[in-house]
């Protein structure tokens, strides 16, 4: 467990005040007052970490520290980060399933990485704020990275957050790495058809200590989505523009993080996002989604089979890649092609092989944006007389994720080709906006705002 209390004068005077890491105070530096939440020492004495209400992480060296306060922790009982958290008495109950990632990452003493490591109890107790918005119980599923997450974690989530559902809960939430949420969130997406309440996927791109960290404000807004919005669909709720305004909630089949770093990463692709969420509440964008309390009764259909893969096209890839597939045995490809679908004239006679010993091959499109296309160009057309099958404007990973879960319901594959091409959680959009990529994203409204400044 993380060394959470203060030694030194800084543990001294805290020990007197009875404050722990997690708790809400109020003190006095540099003639000026403010209130902010202490975070886990880590072995520091001379220099207080705090987060400050807008998410930023500072650290304060104890003679700059003038009066030190502690304020009242919410209705809820504030836990220590050594501590489990008891159940708030009131508000909507919502459950958060902890999954790793980088928002419950501490650094690792021995390599420098970044692990993950908290519990879901020691995000809430470094969150106070969450105590106000939710009854929430904690559940530790896993810690994983998510580039180690696989298909057999999409289940375990699945069936938990099935669980949370069945014991009542009006949000689920799941905290989750970065790198591979939407592949998450699209699974989920299928195996839990006409969800009854939100289910709102979140990471960071910063772990809590570190300055600038996004996670304490994107779990705010999760929980807030969860635990008041009407979506009853699987969503991702992440930061939205660079100036920490608002969070952004995108639908879990049409989303992508799209930067290595930035807190702004993940985006809605090709249509514009569900909504909007800030500490006012949260302002819908559109009215096309699934309600809380209209939703026919809840379908969960779990499953993943991953003898499927995802394959980039390249100039250059040799159709012997294609080969290995169909020799290997496995049953679904997923190309990410060029443009509006394509490969070379190579790589089309390995598919035509390919589907010619069973495989199953679907057409994705790499640049994201946009929708496929077999008609345009005469290789789209050799294509189809290959036998490939074209998915419109379905993203690249949310056919992956897809496909794992369509091969686990059937074994016919003209069913699998059916639930492919049929459109389940919103994972293709028939008329794709031209502006959908800008419309509160961080783009071209900022950019509008940053000029009308300039002009004043
Ligand atoms: N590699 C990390 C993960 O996906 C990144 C993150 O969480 O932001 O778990």
């Amino acid at each position: 467990m993380v060394d959470a209390e203060y030694t030194g004068n800084i543990g001294n005077l805290f020990r007197k005040l009875g404050i722990h890491a997690g708790d809400p105070i109020e003190l006095d530096v540099d003639g000026r007052r403010f209130a902010c939440v202490v975070l886990p020492a880590h072995g520091l004495a001379d220099m207080v970490r705090l987060r400050m209400p807008d998410g930023y992480i500072i650290g304060i060296e104890w003679q700059r520290i003038k009066n030190v306060r502690k304020l009242e922790a919410s209705s809820r009982q504030v836990a220590t980060a050594n501590q489990p958290v008891p159940p708030a008495p009131t508000g909507p109950d919502v459950v958060l399933l902890a999954t790793g990632g980088t928002i419950a990452g501490r650094p690792d003493p021995v390599t420098g990485g970044l692990v993950a490591g908290r519990g879901a109890s020691e995000l809430y107790a470094l969150v106070p704020e969450l105590a106000g918005l939710a009854r929430l119980k904690m559940i530790d599923l896993f810690s994983v990275l998510s580039e180690n997450m696989q298909p057999a974690h999409w289940v375990r989530i699945a069936r938990a957050v099935l669980e949370a559902i069945d014991s009542g809960a009006r949000g689920v939430v799941v905290s989750h790495g970065t790198d591979t949420l939407h592949y998450t969130a699209s699974a989920l997406s299928f195996m839990i058809q006409n969800p009854p309440v939100p289910i709102v996927l979140v990471g960071s791109q910063k772990s809590i200590d570190r300055p600038s960290s996004d996670a304490a404000l994107n779990l705010i807004h999760a929980v807030q989505v969860a635990s008041t919005s009407d979506i009853a669909e699987v969503v991702v709720t992440m930061f939205g523009p660079t100036s920490d305004q608002y969070g952004i909630i995108h639908r879990g089949t049409r989303v992508r993080k799209m930067h290595t770093s930035a807190r702004s990463t993940f985006r809605t692709i090709g249509d514009v996002p569900l909504g909007l969420v800030d500490h006012n509440g949260i302002r819908m964008l559109r009215t096309d989604y699934a309600r809380v309390g209209q939703t026919p009764p809840v379908q969960p259909r779990i499953g993943v089979c991953d003898r499927a893969a995802l394959l980039y096209y390249h100039p250059g890839m040799s159709p012997e890649v294609i080969d290995f597939y169909a020799a290997s045995k496995f049953r679904g490809l997923v190309m990410a092609g060029t443009g509006m679908g394509h490969c070379s004239d190579d790589v089309i006679n390995g598919l035509k092989r390919a589907v010619d010993q069973g495989l199953q091959v679907f057409m994705t499109s790499q640049t994201l944006w946009g929708t496929t296309n077999p008609y345009a160009y005469q290789t789209g057309r050799r294509l189809i007389d290959a036998g490939v099958t074209f998915l419109a404007n379905m993203l690249p990973e949310t056919a992956l994720a897809k496909l794992y879960w369509a091969l686990s319901q059937t074994k016919d594959p003209e069913s699998v080709t059916a639930l492919m091409t049929q459109n389940i959680a919103n994972e293709i959009v028939p008329r794709e906006p031209p502006d959908g990529y800008l419309v509160y994203q961080g783009g071209i409204p900022e950019v509008a705002e940053f000029l009308r400044k300039e002009r004043l």
